[in-house]
């Protein structure tokens, strides 16, 4: 009964905050903002009253005067302030804050720069009486000529066919225009870069490096930027990929002396991207990297005393929070690729624009309240390939904006004719269409993620081997997050004459990686996402098609050395009806958990009315802290735990930390710092080439041994090398990989462990002890067989299945733990292990409690 009555309780009370926040969320942004403006403002004014009213008659001391003609002084600007906001508000949302407006509050300065470039633009859009008759025909040209293999090429066509049998008819159907002046090259012209660069390959590399950092669109607004720098706060910068703002504007930051204030950091939402952005600015530094350039990613530390130039994933930016709220050793934030939206961005934003803010009210609040976590002078560059500027702009209070002009070639867009079944088999098609039917220039697929990436490189490979001299030299250079790093350079070597480099990427390549010499790009037209389901708490990572705006960034991929073309797997129909025009933000679509955890940490308690640019759903939000709650890292009163917040100190999921820290308990921690990094580096260790397949699953079989279920089974993996004593060799002759990786997150975790002062004990024959060591943190994850073959999720009912990858697919014990869900065909368990049910009443009592 008490039990029902709290439960009762409960439910009443979430639906109390329910509909709080449907109020809350009911007014529109702008005007909560305005409103919260007025309320503080009406609180200043109160305060102020009543201080008057409390002096009244008494005669005041020197400094009880001046405190309250400093109050005065305070609420008089702060209405001033709320004055300007609204008149801002009046005019388009497109301008400077004082200094950089006329009358009318548009920017004088920065329109400057921007205006020649559209001056160009317009004149080349200007109407002539016939210049529509002239388009209508270029573009029936164009459609008639560019069908790909069709009659006027037919050579070409035939000379395809003659190598490769199959083939996929494309129609050009758009065409994406060049932005920026497209001027044809005189002789003179032609001759002095001719010239130019024969002298400059006679200067050393280094020069030659410094000599391209001045080509970089970025050059020409380095001093504007670097004033624009010095007299705001914030500033928004907007410029095409590749124009040179992730790896020029910490430079220039550097330059002009703000490394000597505390040290210049920027966030990148890819791992890959930090490391590989930083190995180039350290090269165009002419530094080593790690000493003063360097990357701080996940479970990876290239930094040291000299760091100055700093370079990271949005998340290790999150976690540095915790060690230092105001950021204090840090002169200049950039938050790179914001259009992104990553959740780790989005709840950055929140935190850098309360660190940094400086709004008149927040003055004297941030005084009042503590006055650690404020930092007028810390410089704060938002920037990003295209965005809503203005979106941005106003979320960090009227920030000006800095439009860089970017330079891109045409680019025609292709579509199939009709919907492509496999659109890796079609990638493997065009790559080759294109190899024997077009003029040099590299080619770029997009796919969604390693296991494809490798399937594409290995078609391709086989598609071409024997074709001997038929052929041009096809270099495929695959690019993924757990690519080793040595390799990651190869996308950026240039192509020899007569050959044609052929980067198979995931999404990393559509705005945070700019690999010159591409002029064709392939876009089947998916990604991998996150999608999670408030309601049963089932999050999968699922293949979904990419947005509009996606598509869009893909093409424009194709056109930035030299105009290019983009073949879309798909029909022009789909793209109009199937595609969304935006990316949900993915803070939308996301389990919080983590998030929420390490807000919890950093003291901010209220996550209701934290200030996001796009809040996530209430109910999201709920799901996570009921998580937390059930984990033990928040207690009933919804504040952290001693649990909890060790629990934070771990970068991983809240389920993997609390594991690690119940490891002790059961007496085989060092097996769960194993199996906890094993898990971490994502399913890519057991490989299987077609060629050797059986080999490959009677040596990954020998690691199932037991059949007690598939961490056991990584955990065995884990071992079996280090008794080799860390042999690549081994690897290799058990196909498995990705074991370096697996020991530096393992480094790692020992660290935390250790700082968490987790005693390191070993036990692994005790496969139950260890098996129930991971139900203390994955007890929500866990699922019991049906009678129909599948299984249904204890909670929440759901109906999933083992991944066939799984070396307990056929043996199908009756309940069973799983660490994450993947959408594919199906809903796929991966990474299982057998559990009994006792267990769970056992472990997490309050979560599963006897019924039957
Ligand atoms: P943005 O951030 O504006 O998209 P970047 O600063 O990333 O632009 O890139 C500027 C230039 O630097 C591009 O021409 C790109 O090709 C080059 N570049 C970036 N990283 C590397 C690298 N690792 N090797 C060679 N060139 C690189
Ligand atoms: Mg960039």
């Amino acid at each position: 009964e008490l039990e029902d009555m709290e439960r009762r309780r409960r439910a009443e009370e979430a639906e109390d905050k329910k509909g709080m926040v449907a109020t809350m969320r009911d007014i529109s942004r702008q005007e909560y903002l305005k409103k919260r403006e007025e309320a503080k403002l009406e609180e200043l004014k109160e305060a102020l009253e009543d201080e008057k009213y409390l002096f009244q008659g008494v005669k005041l001391t020197d400094k009880e005067r001046r405190d309250l003609e400093y109050k005065e002084q305070v609420y008089k600007l702060a209405v001033e302030r709320k004055k300007q906001l609204e008149e801002l508000e009046q005019d388009d949302h497109y301008h400077m804050p004082t200094g950089y407006e006329d009358e009318k509050g548009r920017s004088q300065k920065y329109e400057v720069l921007t205006q020649r470039y559209r001056d160009v633009e317009a004149e080349e859009k200007q109407e002539t009486p016939w210049a529509q008759q002239e388009q209508f025909e270029a573009e029936q040209i164009k459609k008639a000529a560019s069908k790909f293999g069709a009659k006027d090429r037919k050579s070409k066509a035939e000379s395809y066919d003659y190598v490769f049998e199959d083939q996929i008819e494309f129609i050009v159907d758009q065409y994406l225009a060049g932005s920026g002046p497209e001027v044809e090259e005189t002789k003179e012209e032609k001759l002095k870069r001719e010239r130019e660069a024969r002298e400059a390959e006679q200067r050393s590399e280094f020069e030659q490096i410094q000599e391209a950092r001045k080509l970089l669109p970025m050059f020409p607004y380095r001093d504007d930027l670097l004033k624009a720098v010095e007299e705001h706060q914030v500033i928004i910068i907007v410029g095409e990929t590749g124009s040179g703002k992730t790896t020029q504007i910490p430079q220039y930051l550097y330059e002009a002396g703000y490394g000597k204030l505390g040290k210049i950091g920027c966030t990148q939402p890819r791992r890959v991207a930090a490391m590989s952005v930083a190995a180039r600015v350290a090269q165009e530094m002419g530094v080593k990297l790690g000493n003063e350039v360097g990357y701080s990613i996940r479970f990876e530390d290239c930094t040291s005393d000299k760091t100055l130039v700093k370079y990271m994933t949005d998340g290790m930016l999150l976690r540095e929070f915790l060690g230092e709220p105001d950021l204090a050793s840090y002169s200049c934030m950039m938050v790179d690729e914001a259009h992104e939206r990553t959740l780790h961005t989005d709840v950055l934003f929140g935190l850098v624009k309360d660190i940094a803010r400086f709004s008149l009210a927040g003055v004297l609040f941030g005084l009042v309240k503590d006055i650690a976590r404020f930092r007028p002078d810390l410089k704060l560059l938002i920037s990003s390939a295209t965005l809503d500027a203005e979106k941005f702009s106003e979320y960090f209070d009227f920030a000006p904006i800095f439009r860089i002009p970017g330079r891109r070639y045409p680019v025609d867009i292709l579509y199939t004719k009709a919907p492509e079944a496999d659109y890796l088999h079609a990638a493997v098609v065009t790559t080759l269409q294109i190899h024997v039917s077009q003029p040099a220039g590299d080619v770029l697929i997009f796919l969604t993620g390693q296991e494809e990436i490798e399937a594409c490189e290995e078609l391709l490979r086989q598609r071409t081997r024997g074709m001997g001299s038929k052929i041009g030299e096809l270099i495929i250079a695959p690019i993924y997050a757990n690519l080793p790093s040595d390799m990651q350079a190869k996308i950026f070597e240039p192509t020899p004459p007569g050959a044609r480099k052929v980067v198979i990427a995931t999404n990393i390549a559509e705005t945070s990686l700019t690999i010159d010499g591409i002029k064709y790009v392939i876009d089947p037209g998916f990604c991998k996402q996150n999608s999670y389901n408030p309601r049963t708490g089932m999050e999968s990572l699922q293949v979904t098609p990419i947005s509009k705006a996606s598509a869009l960034q893909r093409a424009g991929r194709a056109g930035r050395t030299a105009p290019g073309k983009c073949f879309r797997l798909y029909t022009a129909w789909a793209y109009q009806h199937e595609l969304e025009d935006n990316t949900v933000p993915e803070i939308q679509r996301t389990n919080l958990g983590n998030v929420v955890l390490l807000l919890k940490s950093l003291g901010i308690n209220d996550l209701i009315n934290f200030d996001f640019m796009d809040p996530p759903p209430t109910e999201t939000m709920f799901r996570a802290l009921e998580q937390l709650y059930a984990l033990g890292a928040l207690n009933d009163k919804g504040e952290l735990t001693t649990l909890g917040r060790k629990m934070a100190e771990f970068p991983v999921d809240p389920m993997l930390a609390k594991m690690i820290i119940q490891s002790q308990k059961y007496g085989v921690s060092e097996e769960v710092a194993t199996i906890a990094a094993m898990v971490s580096i994502g399913g890519a260790v057991f490989y299987r080439p077609k060629d050797k397949a059986v080999h490959a699953d009677n040596a990954h079989k020998a690691f199932h041994r037991g059949n007690v279920g598939d961490h056991i089974a990584l955990m065995n993996v884990f071992n079996g090398w280090a008794e080799t004593n860390f042999a690549s060799q081994w690897c290799f002759e058990n196909f498995v990989r990705s074991m370096k990786r697996a020991r530096d997150i393992r480094d790692q975790l020992l660290g935390l462990m250790d700082r968490c002062e987790i005693e390191l004990v070993s036990n692994p024959q005790d496969v139950e002890a260890i098996r129930k060591a991971i139900t203390s943190g994955f007890f929500y994850h866990t699922a019991s067989l049906q009678k129909n073959g599948s299984y249904r999720t204890v909670k929440n009912p759901q109906t999933v299945h083992i991944h066939p990858s799984s070396g307990l697919s056929e043996i199908m014990p009756r309940w069973l733990v799983y660490h994450e869900l993947v959408l594919t065909t199906k809903e796929y368990m991966r990474v299982v292990s057998e559990i009994k049910p006792e267990w769970l009443v056992e472990i997490a009592p309050h979560y599963y409690s006897k019924k039957e």
